[in-house]
C-alpha cells in the first residue's frame, strides 16, 4: 500500500484517486481468483469456472466416450453439442473438437465429440449397437435402445440441458434434391425453437452465395433421433444440423462451429 500512496501523489484530483483505488482493489481481487479465460476479477463472487472431462457409456465394452463440461461458473443456459452419432459423417466430430475449446461466459457448454465412438473409429454410419440416431426414447418414460444412447440421455437429464445441436451430414443439398437433408436445420416445434433456428440459418446463409445451397428450416426430426426425443420428451430446444457432403469437409466443419457460436451468442454465453 505504501507504493500505492506514492503513486497516488501523482494523481492530483479526487476523481483520479477513486479510479486508482478501483484499479488497486481489482488487481488485489484478481490475484486471489484463479485465472481463467473470459472470466474477469469482477466475477469473484461466482463459482470458479471449470473444464471437466467425464466418460460416458462406462459400462460398455467399446463405446466409452468422453464428454467435456465447460462450466462458466455463472448461472445461465446449458447447451449440448454432439458429434459422431453417425460415424461416417466426419465433420461433426472435427467441429466438436474445436467447439470443446470454447469458453462460455455464462451457463454451461457440454460437448460429446464422438457419440458413437466405435462407428467413428471405423468410419461407418453404425456400429454393433446399430443406428444410434434411432435409439433414443420414443415415449416420455421410455428407455433408450442401447447403453450408449441411455448414457447420453442420462447426461442430458443430469445437466438439465436446455439447447442441443446434433451435428450430421446429408449427401445432397435439400433445395436441389428434397429427398436429401443436406443444408437443413431440423427442429421439433416446441416454443422458441423456430425463432432460434431461423437466427442460426440466417447466419449460416450469409456466407453462401448460391440460393440453391442455402440452409432451410425443416420439421420434424424422425422418432428415435436425439433431437426429436430431447425436444418432445424433455422440452429441450433441439436441432439436427445437416451440412452437405457435396461441400468441402472444411466448410462442413465451419458450418458446425458457426451454428454453435451463433446459438451461444444468441444466449449471451459467448
Ligand atoms: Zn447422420
Amino acid at each position: 500500500m505504501r507504493i500505492a500512496m506514492r503513486i497516488a501523489k501523482v494523481f492530483k484530483s479526487k476523481k483520479s484517486m477513486a479510479v486508482l483505488a478501483a484499479i488497486i482493489s481489482l488487481s488485489l481481487l484478481a490475484a486471489s481468483v484463479p485465472s481463467f479465460p473470459g472470466i474477469s476479477a469482477a466475477s469473484a463472487n461466482a463459482r470458479a469456472a471449470t473444464v471437466t472431462k467425464v466418460t460416458l457409456a462406462q459400462n460398455t465394452v467399446n463405446h466409452k466416450t468422453p464428454m467435456y463440461i465447460i462450466d462458466s461458473g455463472k448461472p445461465g443456459p446449458n447447451v449440448m453439442i454432439v458429434g459422431g452419432v453417425h460415424g461416417d459423417e466426419t465433420s461433426g466430430p472435427l467441429a466438436a473438437d474445436e467447439i470443446k475449446n470454447i469458453r462460455v461466459i455464462r451457463g454451461t457448454l457440454l460437448v460429446i465429440p464422438r457419440a458413437n465412438i466405435a462407428a467413428v473409429e471405423k468410419g461407418t454410419r453404425t456400429s454393433s449397437i446399430g443406428d444410434l440416431n434411432r435409439d433414443f426414447p420414443r415415449t416420455k418414460n421410455g428407455k433408450a435402445g442401447s447403453k450408449t444412447a441411455q448414457s447420453i440421455w442420462d447426461a442430458i437429464k443430469k445437466y438439465e440441458v436446455n439447447y442441443l445441436i446434433d451435428l450430421h451430414e446429408g449427401y445432397n443439398y435439400h433445395k436441389i434434391q428434397p429427398s436429401s437433408y443436406g443444408q437443413t436445420l431440423i427442429y421439433y416445434p416446441i416454443s422458441g425453437a423456430r425463432t432460434v433456428g431461423q437466427v442460426i440459418i440466417d447466419e449460416l446463409n450469409k456466407g453462401i452465395g448460391s440460393p440453391s445451397k442455402h440452409f432451410t428450416l425443416v420439421k420434424y426430426p424422425y422418432e428415435g433421433t436425439l433431437a426429436r426425443a430431447t425436444a418432445q420428451h424433455l422440452g429441450v430446444i433441439a436441432f439436427t444440423l445437416e451440412t452437405c457432403r457435396k461441400s468441402a469437409q472444411s466448410i462442413r466443419i465451419n458450418n458446425g462451429i458457426k451454428a454453435t457460436k451463433t446459438l451461444l451468442r444468441y444466449l449471451d454465453m459467448y
